[in-house]
């Protein structure tokens, strides 16, 4: 019979002894080497180290020592340091809202010291020596050793085999302790690391100098510790929310948003290069992940994982992080303001073009940015980059819509009721005819590539598809239809999201009867949706209605979108309006459904361009936000360097 089946009986109530408290409370603490390794390298970090090395046997199982040249403790606290809720840190509820360091909960050390053999030498300046503390006997001898702290933590889980046996091999220990400590490196370059396993050196990362700056010293430690391609594959950006910009005032709680964004193209399978820090502290958290997610929901599709290395600055009184035991969890007050905050300073950062930063220079080095905006120049002493750089995006957006440099393939001008109607000859012919005025010259082969085309100058269309044009550096390829359906759906977003703020009311796309309505057997999903979304559809353009039970027919198209299929349109939309519940997510079902007019609004691959249509393209790609990626998130350009066409050809320079 088992226990669970007797009847419930009577048992005394018993307080717990100390030690199987410290026993449990090690049990949410630690999980395994790694977590010791964090704990006390967070308390390294909160002593005020400069330098810390980490000594381990058996991937920490056997032995973690953590040495650091911080404050060191005084005797008389080195017995304190092993008690439980014990800390130096907070001494009221109050410190508890605002506390600015790394841990606080004062149980670490006894939880680890019950739980393994832990011994403390520590050596505080004022002393003439230093001091151990043996955590199995809390004897104290002097000890000689320079100013700061060594931990030892030997035969971790000793008393607790249980524990032991859901270790992993020593390399995935090792592997998950290198983890805990990469994840402090790059929260403080300022902070030498070290870490030395079976006697050999496995990881050293130099303490870069602080006065270099918080976007350079991010960098320098982002280099040594994930390589340089994380660099080169990646955006800096510094946002800003307390910032008054023009008329707005300065919101209430201000937050600055900072760090490094991969481009999309070097998202990954795993996401195992994504790190969010909150006030200096790794942390793992839904809201944060999921709004730098988001920001990339238009230029990346599918599984892939961005990489990103993110900080959020924060009153620390909005953000509780002692709600979980190893601390890696946090609580925001308001997280829609944080998730609103992250998200919009992603998105700026991904929204710039990259072919534009082609002649702004390196994208970290604009160190004096042309920025006109008073509210900026008033904190000169605050580092800009970011902020300019979006700026920059702003004028290159407000160029891209106004009306001397719409030189258009193919119009979609006229997509809106209100808009002027034109017919796509004239729209064409009226482009050529612009772009002919704007700038005769640096079409000819002879002249050289002007500075402000970072794409360069068309020479050729390949295979009707490609186009090849000649930069600065060398080759661009463009993948014309891509490109091309990025444009034009940043351009309907654009229009779509003004109307909606100018009028509350959603006008409708401009609307053109299909002479002979086409008709399609559809699938009773369809059907429903056809019926159950008619606004929808009105307000988009489209006008699909039943022709028998089985079989729905299109009688209106967008007008702009009137030369392609209207029913491959038709059954795209319905499909899309199926998945997006228009009562759910309306924006995103919106600007989906725009993307997916896009593609059939874009140039098709087959259509001759000539030179100029295809120059118009590349100046349209380098005015518009993501138009590095299409939108189902592929690269729309690439870049062949003279350098790497050398290469190619083995010709030596
Ligand atoms: P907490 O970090 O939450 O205060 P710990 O158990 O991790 O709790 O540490 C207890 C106390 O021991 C700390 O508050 C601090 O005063 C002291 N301490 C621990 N490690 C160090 C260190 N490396 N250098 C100086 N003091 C330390
Ligand atoms: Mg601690």
């Amino acid at each position: 019979m088992s226990a669970s089946s007797l009847p419930p009986h009577h048992r005394p109530i018993l307080a717990l002894s100390d030690a199987l408290i410290s026993q449990i409370a090690a049990g949410e603490v630690v999980e395994r080497p790694a977590s010791v390794v964090r704990e006390l390298v967070d308390n390294a970090l909160d002593a005020g180290a400069s330098q810390i090395t980490l000594r381990l046997l058996a991937g920490g199982v056997r032995l973690i020592t953590v040495e650091d040249d911080g404050l060191g403790m005084l005797p008389q606290d080195l017995p304190m340091a092993l008690r439980r809720h014990a800390t130096s840190k907070i001494a009221s509820l109050d410190d508890l809202q605002s506390v600015a360091t790394m841990g606080f909960r004062g149980e670490a050390l006894a939880a680890i010291n019950s739980i393994a053999d832990c011994c403390i030498r520590s050596r505080a300046s004022s002393q003439p020596h230093a001091f151990l503390l043996e955590g199995s006997t809390g004897e104290i001898r002097p000890v000689a050793r320079a100013q700061g702290t060594t931990v030892e933590v030997k035969e971790l889980f000793y008393s607790t085999p249980a524990r032991r046996k859901f270790l992993k091999t020593d390399a995935t220990e090792l592997a998950h302790c290198i983890e805990s400590v990469r994840r402090h490196a790059l929260a403080r370059p300022d902070v030498g690391f070290a870490i030395w396993h079976e006697g050999k050196l496995v990881e050293q990362w130099r303490r870069c100098d602080p006065a270099l700056g918080a976007a350079a010293t991010l960098d320098q430690r982002l280099a040594d510790v994930l390589g340089n391609e994380f660099l080169d594959q990646s955006i800096a950006f510094d946002w800003h929310s307390a910032r008054a910009i023009g008329e707005r005032p300065a919101p209430p709680n201000p937050m600055r948003v900072w760090g490094r964004v991969g481009l999309p193209d070097a998202a990954r399978a795993r996401a195992d290069l994504q790190f969010c820090y909150v006030n200096g502290r790794f942390v793992r958290d839904k809201v944060l992940s999921h709004a730098v997610r988001s920001a990339y929901e238009d230029v990346l599709h599918g599984q892939r994982q961005p990489v990103y290395a993110l900080h959020l600055e924060m009153n620390p009184q909005r953000v509780d992080v002692n709600v979980h035991p190893t601390k890696i969890e946090v609580r925001f007050r308001d997280s829609r303001e944080v998730h609103q905050a992250v998200r919009h300073a992603a998105e700026a950062a991904l929204a710039l073009p990259r072919a534009a930063q082609l002649t702004v220079g390196a994208p970290m080095q604009s160190d004096t940015p042309a920025v006109d905006d008073p509210a900026l120049a008033q904190h000169p002493s605050q580092d800009l980059t970011g902020s300019a750089r979006t700026l920059h995006y702003r004028d290159q957006q407000a160029i891209a819509f106004t009306p001397q440099h719409g030189h258009r393939v193919s119009d979609i001008g006229a997509l809106w009721s209100d808009a002027p109607q034109t017919s796509p000859e004239q729209a064409r012919a009226s482009d050529t005819g612009t772009f002919d005025d704007a700038a005769p010259g640096p079409n000819g082969v002879d002249t050289p590539v002007p500075d402000h085309w970072p794409l360069g100058r068309a020479l050729a269309q390949l295979h009707g598809i490609y186009i090849l044009a000649e930069n600065r550096q060398g080759l661009v390829l463009v993948d014309m239809h891509a490109a091309h359906e990025r444009v034009v759906y940043e351009r309907l977003k654009q229009q779509w999201d003004a109307q909606r703020a100018e009028t509350a009311v959603v006008r409708h796309l401009n609307s053109q009867p299909l002479l002979i309505p086409a008709t399609f057997a559809a699938t009773p999903n369809e059907v429903a949706t056809a019926h159950s979304h008619a606004q929808a559809l009105t307000v988009l353009g489209l006008e699909i209605s039943p022709f028998s039970p089985k079989t729905l027919a299109v009688r209106a198209v967008p007008a702009a979108l009137a030369q392609g299929n209207a029913v491959e349109l038709a059954r795209s939309v319905l499909a899309e309006l199926a998945q997006h519940d228009a009562s759910h997510v309306i924006e995103r079902a919106q600007h989906e459904l725009l993307a997916t007019m896009a593609c059939h609004g874009a140039v098709r691959a087959n259509r001759r361009l000539n030179l100029e249509e295809m120059n118009a393209l590349l100046r349209q790609m380098e005015a518009t936000a993501r138009s590095d990626q299409c939108n189902h998130g592929r690269p729309t350009w690439r870049q062949l360097s003279v350098r790497e066409l050398d290469a190619l050809f083995l010709r030596g320079r």
